[in-house]
């Protein structure tokens, strides 16, 4: 019997997840950036707004959990306080997802039993990882997330797969290991912000073939050496079903200009389903993204049929070749 365990995560219902972005500035220009000022706005957050607006989506009989990013959010000088409004309101847990420079030292004033750090890395060294994420960041990140891991944070690493770094996936596990990092996320370039504009020039995206012949054994490689390894299922198989998490589960990204979405590949585009309007949370009328939660195609995901529709591979039957799940699908595989 193997010594791994390995699933998809389904969709729960009685199961939330906020991404709550309190600002969108950042100290770093990454190649593959997601935010996009225009549709997100370029304000901070006040504490005040931030205590608020974790109410509107606290949510005292479902497990919440919440992910407090940017931009960079250490940037802000009140994230340690709004770990604690969050940790008041009983979200079950809560994740800070960081660049690595941990400005306003962040380690002094968080507890480590009150949020887990997720730190992006981009490659298993400074010539792959600064390439994407700018000069100095690997040294910074790494050393930085070493520190975290001596103050007793839990530690998790994401990196995300472009065509610039998954000939150097491989070397990431032994590296992790290393630094006492005990989950990786494994991510798959977006079709947002930067990596969506850059598509045409220096392609990041890469092909199925790829992905498949790739991610999935790396992941298992990952978690033969000890980490807890979460990666996207990307591609379904023959018998699984089609979900959109958009109609079977609770996904909010919050973000500072008060637009609320469920599904992530809809942010460059006002299609949000919600919006904050003096701090309370309205669901809008008119064409949303949900407007599409409901088509039914036999590629699988619509949005990302409507943003890469010329990627997807058919067969002479005019079948996809693959469907495509919805992104927020994700598959676990971590040590028994
Ligand atoms: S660290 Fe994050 S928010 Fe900052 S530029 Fe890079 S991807 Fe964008
Ligand atoms: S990624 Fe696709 S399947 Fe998932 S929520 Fe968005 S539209 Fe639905």
């Amino acid at each position: 019997m193997s010594n791994l365990s390995a699933r998809t995560i389904a969709f729960q219902a009685q199961e939330r997840n906020v991404f709550f972005h309190i600002l969108t500035g950042c100290n770093l220009s990454c190649q593959h950036c997601y935010i996009n000022t225009e549709q997100h706005g370029s304000n901070t957050l006040s504490a005040e707004t931030i205590a608020k607006w974790l109410k509107l989506f606290a949510h005292p009989e479902k497990k919440t959990n919440l992910v407090l990013l940017g931009g960079e959010p250490t940037l802000h000088p009140e994230l340690p306080f709004a770990v604690q409004a969050a940790k008041s309101l009983r979200y079950n847990t809560i994740t800070i997802d960081t660049n690595g420079f941990l400005h306003n030292s962040l380690l002094e004033k968080i507890n480590p039993h009150d949020a887990v750090l997720s730190f992006s890395l981009d490659g298993p060294s400074s010539e792959v990882n600064d390439a994407i994420r700018g000069d100095g960041v690997f040294s910074v990140c790494t050393e930085n997330l070493q520190k975290a891991v001596q103050a007793g944070f839990e530690v998790s690493v994401i990196y995300t797969v472009s065509a610039i770094n998954l000939a150097h996936l491989h070397k990431m596990p032994s590296l992790l290991k290393k630094f006492g990092v005990s989950h990786f996320f494994i991510q798959v370039i977006g079709l947002r912000g930067k990596s969506a504009e850059n598509s045409s020039e220096a392609p990041l995206q890469i092909t199925p073939k790829q992905w498949l012949d790739t991610v999935p054994q790396i992941a298992q490689e990952a978690a033969e050496s000890g980490l807890h390894v979460i990666y996207p299922k990307v591609f379904l198989e023959e018998n699984e079903t089609f979900e959109c998490a958009g109609n079977v589960a609770e996904n909010f990204f919050i973000f500072p200009n008060g637009r609320v979405y469920q599904c992530p590949l809809c942010e460059d585009y006002p299609l949000n389903s919600h919006k904050i309007e003096n701090d309370e949370l309205i669901t809008r009328d008119g064409l949303t993204e949900k407007n599409l939660f409901s088509l039914n195609i036999q590629e699988g995901c619509v949005m990302n049929k409507l943003l890469q529709g010329g990627n997807i591979e058919y067969l002479p039957s005019g079948q996809p070749k693959h469907r495509i799940s919805c992104c927020l699908l994700k598959q676990e595989i971590s040590p028994r």
